[in-house]
């Protein structure tokens, strides 16, 4: 059973590109961000509103390859190309772009970028284990608030960060719950479902608007699942997806394992659970710059080397949603996920005797009948019924 609150958000993208066509209208300026690091406290304390414009669609894919290497990943070129095509409403409003330097794709890419927008690209360190790694960090976040203040004419003080860290961890919290509702068994939302939750609040207008709507479906779940009702039936594999980001329009391989029978009960990447669990410290005793900074710094993208958190994580995961199998998805071309599933699928296999399954892939179409072969065969071994 579907939740019908669902249908609100299959609609929330047309009504946050509304939402956000009427704030520019008043004069309220919009910072476009391309990744997990950025920080969108400081859009906000800025009386900015931050969206995420990470490229998850195939169509622009084409207009990005005339300029770009066409053995680069999806992600990149799909936001390249809606850039380049002004085909993207988020981008189009965007007043000021914030990026960082993480894949090498990635960053070389905004070099480009930059000259049709104004674009701050922050300074990731490479990994977090030395000793100045966060001191850098913060430097990076301190020299972006004065790019923002600059760019926007506004003035990022305390209270201001203060107020957004508040509001974008109780986002968190509330995303998180909805993520831990599919702890139980059988899960009551489909992985389907809970990315397009998910993702469309990297776009809301009013995040606090965002926050209830999410609190309302979170209601409406546990009264499904007090009924004893879900979108599964007993038995059915529950998996969990780690990997690259996926966003509405680059779900293939989540809709898939689900067409195989599979139910795909956490998203362990940037687009689902790896940017809920880690809060920002609200200790009024310290700089909230820095709080920012901490918080930022423990995302465990594959772009770090090292990278332990993601094993951390992800064996945390396995336990809490009871996973009998994961699926590992790599988009084409990028080099940081694809050696790191080396390391994951060791740690699923020896720590876990789970099986793991890597799946290589780009936006496009052209490979479903064969991946859905290898995804069928997986899900196939692990059927509880
Ligand atoms: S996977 Fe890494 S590079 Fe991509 S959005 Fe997430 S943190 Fe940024
Ligand atoms: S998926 Fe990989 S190659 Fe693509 S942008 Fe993210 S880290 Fe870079």
């Amino acid at each position: 059973m579907r939740p019908s609150m669902m249908k609100i958000f299959d609609n929330l993208r047309d009504q946050n590109i509304l939402d956000l066509e009427h704030a520019k209208r008043d004069n309220k300026k919009v910072v476009g961000m391309y990744c997990a690091y950025s920080p969108q406290e400081l859009a906000l304390a800025a009386g900015a509103i931050p969206v995420s414009l990470c490229g998850t669609k195939n169509e622009p894919v084409a207009a990005a390859e005339k300029v770009l290497p066409r053995n680069l990943c999806p992600l990149i070129k799909s936001s390249f190309g809606f850039a380049i095509t002004d085909t993207c409403p988020y981008f189009r409003f965007s007043d000021f772009l914030v990026a960082d330097t993480t894949c090498d794709g990635k960053k070389k890419m905004f070099e480009i970028l930059s000259s049709i927008k104004p674009m701050h690209v922050l300074h990731l360190p490479q990994g977090t284990d030395r000793p100045g790694a966060l001191g850098w960090w913060l430097e990076e976040i301190r020299v972006l608030k004065d790019k923002l203040e600059e760019n926007l004419g506004a003035t990022i003080d305390e209270d201001g960060l203060r107020a957004a860290i508040k509001l974008t961890n109780r986002e968190r919290q509330v995303m998180r719950k909805l993520h831990e509702m599919n702890r139980l068994d059988p899960a009551p939302l489909s992985g389907v479902d809970l990315l397009t939750a998910t993702w469309l609040r990297s776009f809301s207008v009013d995040k606090a608007e965002g926050i209830e709507l999410v609190e309302q479906l979170i209601e409406e779940i546990q009264e499904i699942a007090e009924k004893g009702l879900s979108p599964f039936r007993p038995g059915t594999p529950r998996i969990l997806l780690t990997g690259c980001p996926v966003g509405s329009g680059s779900e293939k391989v989540l809709k898939l394992v689900e067409e195989c029978g599979g139910s795909v009960v956490c998203l362990e990447n940037c687009s689902g659970i790896k940017t809920q669990v880690y809060l920002i410290d609200e200790d009024e005793s310290k700089d909230p710059l820095e709080a920012i900074a901490e918080r930022y710094l423990q995302i465990p993208c594959s772009c770090m080397s090292p990278n332990p958190g993601r094993l951390e994580l992800i064996s945390k995961l396995i336990d809490e949603y009871r996973v009998d199998g994961v699926v590992d998805l790599t988009w084409q071309a990028c080099h940081t996920y694809n050696v790191e599933a080396e390391l994951v699928r060791q740690l699923i296999k020896d720590k876990f005797g789970l099986p793991y399954i890597q799946l290589e892939t780009d936006y496009s179409t052209s490979d479903v009948e064969q991946l859905k072969t290898r995804v069928a065969a997986f899900i196939e071994m692990m059927d509880r019924s």
